[in-house]
């Protein structure tokens, strides 16, 4: 059974409630409880919306999201081709963030880490970021 999922996405807000409910649509097949249903959607939230708001700064770009189910193992792939991260662990310390007047709260990736099982986060300063979520 290949049952990988590919979806492409311009970077803006509305795209990114409709990236959610396409993932979470995609992983019914596993059968999954409301509540992992509802970590998987908060983790995705998260790391699209960090694509758009700092990967392209609110501005034009695509995101790449590919899931995958294995077994009852999902992977869901986040990518961008933004601005990347300079210091991917301070990134990740809980409330550190480089928007304080944007009113963010640090809390994204720690989210992430604590929604799902894996959080892996590959970045490029000028390429772009990967974020690996795995559950
Ligand atoms: P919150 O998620 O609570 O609204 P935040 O987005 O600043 O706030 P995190 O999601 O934990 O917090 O991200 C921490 C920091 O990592 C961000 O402030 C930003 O500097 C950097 N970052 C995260 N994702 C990306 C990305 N896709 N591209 C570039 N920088 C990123
Ligand atoms: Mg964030």
């Amino acid at each position: 059974w290949r049952q990988k999922m590919k979806l492409i996405i311009d970077s803006n807000s509305q795209n990114e409630a409709f990236a959610r409910t396409v993932v979470a649509a995609y992983i019914t097949r596993l059968d999954p409880t409301l509540e992992e249903l509802a970590d998987v959607k908060t983790a995705v939230s998260e790391a699209v919306t960090n694509s758009i708001l700092h990967g392209y700064n609110n501005g034009e770009g695509e995101i790449e999201i590919v899931c995958e189910i294995k077994g009852q193992d999902i992977m869901v792939e986040i990518t961008d081709h933004g601005v990347g991260i300079p210091d991917i662990e301070k990134a990740m310390e809980p409330l550190y963030t480089t928007k304080p007047e944007w009113e963010r709260s640090g809390m994204g990736f720690a989210f992430m880490e604590a929604f799902m099982d894996e959080l892996e986060v590959y970045s490029e300063v000028g390429k772009g970021t990967r974020v690996k979520l795995s559950k």
